[in-house]
């Protein structure tokens, strides 16, 4: 029953686990792509260009935008970040499940383009836990954490507009959800229209 790739968006707070969580389901299964955003910030240490982001300056994202080379964009802590659209379309034309790991306003803006995008909201098991990650990471500055918990907390306001929540509480267990969860939504009648259609017809001649 499967055809074209879907577009899956995984948000969260950051310090919810996202990363740890798109690395473990691309290393067990092999029918995803993730996206590689494009971002305005600066590289954390271990960061490497092309991997984890492109890393651009602000002129070169602002080319892309006039260029339509996004499929979305916002600013996140006083950076731009965007989803380059060339990668997206190909790798779901060829198959595969696309995950877009980014926030809200990107989010929301990918569900209207494109309905049928699956979306999934990553949290921890409590506040608390939250904080206590951002800091255990050890790669930002106080102020930065605290900017992070602030935004976390308006994003909470928009969690109701995702199809699923996941709760990060064991990785493995939380990576098998997630697998489901979009495996599942290959069998949406809406995703197969054509096979419908033709077995419509072929009941028609029998
Ligand atoms: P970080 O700086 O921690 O890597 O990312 C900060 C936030 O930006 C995260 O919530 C991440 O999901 C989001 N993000 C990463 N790439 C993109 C993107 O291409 N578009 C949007 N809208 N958000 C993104």
């Amino acid at each position: 029953m499967k055809n074209k790739g879907i577009l899956v968006v995984v948000s969260g707070f950051s310090g919810a686990g996202k990363g740890t969580l798109m690395k473990a389901l691309l290393e067990k299964y092999d029918n995803y792509a993730l996206s590689i955003s494009a971002t305005t910030r600066k590289p954390r240490a271990g960061e490497v260009h092309g991997r984890e982001y492109f890393f651009v300056e602000k002129e070169t994202f602002e080319s892309m935008i006039k260029g339509d080379q996004l499929i979305e964009y916002a600013q996140y802590v006083k950076h731009y970040y965007g989803t380059p659209k060339e990668y997206v379309l190909q790798k779901m034309e060829e198959g595969k499940d696309v995950i877009l790991e980014i926030e809200i306003q990107g989010a929301l803006k990918v569900k209207e383009k494109y309905p049928d995008t699956l979306l999934l909201f990553v949290m921890p098991p409590s506040a608390m836990e939250l904080r206590r990650r951002l800091v255990g990471r050890g790669t930002e500055t106080a102020d930065v954490i605290e900017a992070r918990l602030k935004r976390a907390a308006k994003e909470a306001e928009g969690m109701e507009s995702y199809d699923y929540i996941l709760i990060n509480d064991d990785v493995d267990t939380c990576v098998e959800e997630m697998h489901h969860l979009i495996q599942s939504q290959h069998h949406k009648a809406a995703y197969h229209l054509d096979f419908m259609r033709q077995m419509e017809e072929e009941l028609n001649r029998l």
